[in-house]
């Protein structure tokens, strides 16, 4: 980032322009904080201490640099976080996909065009339009892309506050949405932290299925469904496969079950639609498709980040927890002898809930 040589600016006019600006992009909210995260290293480091980051080995990688951005970033003073909802109009038909075991469920965030590209086009011309107005300024965007703190810089910026599950929620917008973040040098007036909202609730700590919120603020992502589902390569532990039910990708209960999503905003992207009748499509041909198939179907979608291996691994889990019927039985018989070692433990591990589940007559 290179050292800033500006003309006096009213860098209180700039931040309201900035904020404008950023709206007619196509950001919901726009906020401005500090670089000052002292607290949230702190929680980091006992998180990390505690291994609750499972196999994100890179969560621990990089020093401080995820908790103090001028040394991701030399020079920043500023981060400007913004925020776009995702949420589809019909999101409240979450929870009749996940009572139907002979569908998959995917998070709902990754039904639609993968966001982090974007998001960072959007922010890039952001930093266009700043240029425009005063010249040359340091800056850098991120949408995922580096070890950024996102959820506490939006805290910091007004954008919500962390909630006990460790989501960031808004008064007004619930939680379904996406972060992205402009490091600057840029001395800009700064807003005021969003203040805690959660009360005595504890819904979210409640409803997990593996009850991986071990206390409030605290996520044992070792036990998260998104974790085992997206980011644990290798076999799912078995006690969590149950619990698992039908998602396949990622989990929202914790965040479908949360009061201050009446107030979540429908998203405006048309690019965040849901894709392939992917909001609700049936195990056994998801578990049918091709490894061709699949990155046909996933072109352009986060889904793609599981790979063809944890995707039918997912899947075969769901199928084990499926009703059982001929048509799951035949699928996972079908996918018995696959090469891979990872999927033919949990095919046969499905089956076998399914001869389990003959002897003691249960019918699920
Ligand atoms: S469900 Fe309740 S405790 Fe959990 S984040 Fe929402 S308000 Fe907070």
């Amino acid at each position: 980032m290179p050292a800033p040589d500006l003309p006096a600016i009213d860098y209180a006019a700039l931040a309201r322009s900035i904020k404008q600006w950023a709206r007619e992009l196509g950001f919901a909210d726009t906020g401005i904080s500090g670089v000052d995260l002292a607290r949230d290293e702190q929680h980091l480091q006992q998180w990390l201490a505690d291994g609750h980051h499972g196999e994100m080995d890179y969560m621990a990688r990089h020093g401080a640099k995820r908790s103090r951005p001028q040394e991701l970033e030399p020079g920043t003073q500023r981060v400007i976080s913004v925020r776009m909802d995702y949420a589809p109009p019909d999101i409240g038909s979450a929870w009749s996909v996940i009572g139907n075991g002979e569908l998959g469920y995917i998070s709902r965030y990754t039904l639609g065009r993968d966001y982090h590209k974007l998001m960072r086009g959007r922010l890039q011309k952001l930093a266009e339009r700043i240029r425009g107005e005063i010249g040359e300024f340091g800056h850098r965007a991120y949408v995922d892309s580096a070890p950024v703190l996102e959820k506490a810089l939006a805290r910091n910026a007004g954008l919500g506050w962390i909630g006990k599950h460790t989501v960031l929620i808004h008064r007004r917008a619930g939680s379904y949405f996406f972060l992205g973040e402009l490091y600057t040098d840029l001395p800009l007036p700064v807003d005021v932290p969003a203040t805690e909202h959660c009360g005595s609730c504890r819904r979210c700590i409640d409803i997990c299925p593996t009850q991986a919120i071990v206390a409030p603020y605290r996520l044992d992502a070792r036990r998260c469904i998104s974790y085992l589902t997206i980011e644990l390569k290798g076999n799912i532990p078995e006690e969590l496969r149950k619990p698992m039910g039908n998602r396949i990708f990622g989990c929202d209960d914790c965040q479908l079950v949360c009061p201050w999503n009446k107030f979540a905003q429908q998203t405006e992207e048309p690019d965040f639609a849901p894709r392939h009748q992917l909001d609700g499509a049936r195990l056994t041909e998801l578990f049918g498709w091709s490894e061709d198939e699949f990155l046909r179907r996933t072109e352009g979608m986060a889904i793609r980040r599981t790979g063809y291996e944890g995707w039918l691994r997912n899947i075969a889990v769901a199928l084990g927890n499926a009703p059982r019927s001929e048509p799951v039985l035949a699928a996972l018989r079908a996918r018995a002898d696959h090469p891979s070692a990872v999927v033919r433990e949990h095919v046969a591990w499905a089956l076998q809930q399914h001869e389990a589940s003959t002897v003691t007559g249960d019918e699920r």
